[in-house]
């Protein structure tokens, strides 16, 4: 049976994911920053119901070592790893004269230090299989920016170079590197904009609504399936029409 890793994956867009690549007959192996994370919430049950098998992770990623036990030990657990899903995010917003130096280094840490880790990590696993699927959670912020989110907009602009370049590193083993794009997409990060900025928003979204998570995940387990076998470095946005 394939495994596949998903980071952040407690909650929103990535439980999304991990449960759509369970449907999918992947093994899953789920992270979040804490244990709290994983209280109140079935997505462990949800997933072994579905016949795969599930363990969690509690790692941080934004830390080089933690990622490089985690990924040991799914790959002892699981034998293989055969997609990464680099989903954890956070945001720490601020118009620039107002943002300190601290929610900048926070959110580069965790949003973009942690694909370098991991894809690392659980690429030395995938070039030993000659074989993987990897996917890197961007946004529109890193396509057009966003007033502001410097830090957020400037870690998910670096995922798209990051996602070529793994493309351009790892293509010759058989692995494939892909990012999706988001738009504005109803998760607790979302739920935190005050009703103003969320109808303005919508002004601008051609479908005039919000993306589900689902929509994320169907995409996703696109670009882990068969029929994305030759696609690799691209950025696929999911916005229900917002930069056209
Ligand atoms: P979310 O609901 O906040 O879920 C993200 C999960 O990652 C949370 O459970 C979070 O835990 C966890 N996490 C945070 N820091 C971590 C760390 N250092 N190590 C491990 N896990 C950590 O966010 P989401 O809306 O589902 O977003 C998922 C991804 O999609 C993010 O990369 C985000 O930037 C991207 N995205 C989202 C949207 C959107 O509209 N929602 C749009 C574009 C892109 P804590 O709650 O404890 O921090």
């Amino acid at each position: 049976m394939a495994a596949a890793i998903i980071t952040g994956s407690a909650r929103g867009i990535g439980a999304a994911i991990a449960l759509r690549l369970a449907k999918d007959g992947y093994d899953i192996a789920l992270n979040d920053i804490s244990e709290a994370m994983f209280e109140n919430n079935s997505i462990m049950e949800d997933i072994r119901a579905l016949g795969v098998q599930c363990e969690k992770y509690i790692a941080d990623v934004s830390d080089h070592q933690q990622c490089s036990d985690m990924v040991k030990a799914v790959k002892e657990r699981f034998g293989s790893i055969d997609v990464l899903v680099n989903n954890a995010g956070i945001t720490r917003d601020g118009l620039l004269a107002r943002m300190s130096e601290e929610n900048f280094d926070l959110v580069i840490a965790v949003n973009q230090k942690s694909v370098f880790n991991m894809t690392k990590f659980a690429g030395s696993v995938m070039m030993k299989q000659r074989s993987g699927r990897i996917i890197n959670l961007s946004s529109v912020a890193g396509l057009y920016g966003n007033a502001g989110q410097m830090n957020y907009s400037a870690s998910k602009a670096a995922i798209i170079g990051m996602t070529k370049t793994t493309a351009k590193e790892l293509g010759s083993r058989g692995i494939t590197c892909n990012a999706v794009a988001p738009g504005f997409i109803s998760t607790p990060m979302t739920d935190k904009l005050s009703d103003e900025v969320k109808n303005s928003i919508l002004s601008m979204i051609a479908m005039k609504r919000y993306g589900e998570v689902n929509e994320i995940a169907g995409v996703v387990s696109f670009l882990a399936s068969p029929d994305a076998s030759y696609v690799t470095g691209q950025i696929i946005e999911i916005s229900g029409g917002l930069s056209m």
